[in-house]
């Protein structure tokens, strides 16, 4: 299976060059050739043997095409239960049992045993270098911590994050090292993607992404919207929709990847927070980046949604994007209602992310709306305590292994907003690649 640029400059490249690139030469992101399809796939007995199905045709010719059952039976540990929502038959799927309680887990350990699988004898180190705004991170930190072979620098915007955010970005040590940045998101982005296009920087240090544009997170995402689809229309007869908290589509574009090699996913709704990007584009508005705004729902504060332009090479045209996706924005006020009325009206307490979806789904229901809907929740709300905790009225204790990690110490330094300082870092270990 080859993949192309979505700038199309690039030559076609294998699907272990797109994985260890991330970023396609011309700046574009790499996508499929061509979509494989899927034929009518039985209900399986584990998320990991689900994905194993999906992923294969996306391997052939790969080098991992052998180690897929290891790699998924790795990554995939802990289950994404379908649960219903108390009163109307509604659903909601829990991304959230991974070791760093959000959905990022599975493909950022998918992507770490691959990447583990795809290194060659006498490769140096490999540098993960990423910049997150909160769930990233922890879960790129948690999935290649004490992996032989890498080490990863985090970069995040000091305060802007949750209390247990941090913590969660901060505790792990060993081979992980944790910046706070005096600056916003933008800047920690801005500052690792100058060290990635930093050639003299690439050529003494090997480096490599894992951020929300990598194929290796995108792909292993279809799985558990396949699962969940196979198993739902299995039992009911019918398509489960997906109403799914967005910020950079990542997420989301796995959702259209599943339903486009024909697997049984409904419709798509994407949840977004007051950065509403997305919602004005799919109202019809011309497609206009924003600058970010800071709202509840921070993994989500995204003002130029990174995967739009995988979405955009999927349809012929604007009409088409519109016909196969819809888009709501939720304001911060909202959220809150929305939390605060959630353990009541659904019988959970949700994130403030999946607050956004919730309420996309109550503004369905209150039109007529009938098709049956599995809410998407993308985070465990013990993460989010300090928003979560006052409007519920109660405390949410943390999931084991969250409550692990903010029992273990938590080590950050400050680093100011520039490039060169993240540059020092780097060079300061060195090891010469080869
Ligand atoms: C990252 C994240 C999102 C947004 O996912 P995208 O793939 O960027 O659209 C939503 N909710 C939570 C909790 C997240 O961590």
């Amino acid at each position: 299976m080859n993949f192309i640029s979505t700038r199309s400059g690039a030559p076609a490249t294998s699907l272990d060059d797109a994985l260890v690139a991330g970023l396609a030469p011309d700046g574009g992101l790499y996508v499929p050739a061509s979509i494989p399809p899927m034929p009518a796939l039985a209900p399986q007995p584990s998320l990991a043997a689900t994905a194993q199905r999906v992923l294969m045709p996306w391997f052939g010719g790969s080098r991992l095409r052998h180690h897929l059952g290891a790699l998924c039976a790795d990554a995939y540990t802990f289950e994404a239960p379908l649960r219903p929502l108390s009163g109307d038959g509604d659903h909601v799927l829990e991304l959230f049992h991974g070791p760093t309680a959000a959905f990022k887990d599975y493909a950022a350990r998918f992507l770490a045993g691959a990447l583990s699988a795809l290194r060659q004898d006498g490769d140096t180190d490999t540098e993960i270098v990423v910049a997150t705004s909160g769930d990233t991170g922890a879960a790129v930190a948690g999935a290649f911590h004490r992996r032989p072979g890498f080490g990863v620098t985090i970069l995040y915007p000091e305060g802007r994050v949750s209390p247990r955010q941090a913590h969660g970005l901060e505790c792990w040590g060993d081979n992980v090292r944790t910046f706070r940045v005096a600056g916003h998101f933008d800047d920690c982005q801005r500052m690792i993607k100058a060290a990635l296009g930093d050639h003299d920087l690439r050529e003494r240090r090997r480096l490599a992404s894992a951020n929300s544009i990598s194929l290796g997170r995108l792909l292993p995402q279809m799985a558990y919207y396949a699962h969940t689809a196979i198993a739902f229309h299995a039992e009911h007869g019918r398509t489960l929709g997906f109403i799914i908290p967005t910020g950079n589509l990542g997420n989301a574009c796995a959702a259209v990847l599943a339903r486009r090699m024909g697997l049984p996913v409904g419709d798509i709704v994407l949840a977004c927070n007051a950065n509403d990007t997305l919602p004005r584009y799919f109202d019809g508005a011309d497609y206009a980046p924003q600058t970010t705004r800071a709202t509840l729902a921070n993994a989500m504060d995204v003002g130029t949604p990174s995967n739009f332009e995988r979405l955009r090479h999927w349809h012929a045209d604007d009409t088409a994007l519109r016909a196969a996706l819809t888009a709501v924005a939720v304001d911060d006020a909202t959220i809150r209602d929305t939390v605060r009325a959630a353990p009541g009206r659904h019988g959970i307490v949700p994130c403030p992310h999946t607050a956004t979806a919730l309420h996309a789904l109550e503004t369905l229901r209150a039109s007529g709306d009938t098709r049956p809907w599995a809410v998407v929740a993308t985070a465990h709300p013990a993460k989010f305590d300090t928003v979560v905790e006052p409007l519920v009225g109660y405390p949410v204790p943390p999931p084991p292994a969250l409550a692990e990690c903010l029992k273990r110490p938590a080590r950050g330094t400050p680093m100011s907003a520039d490039a060169d300082a993240l540059r020092d870092v780097l060079l300061a270990q060195e090891e010469p690649v080869d």
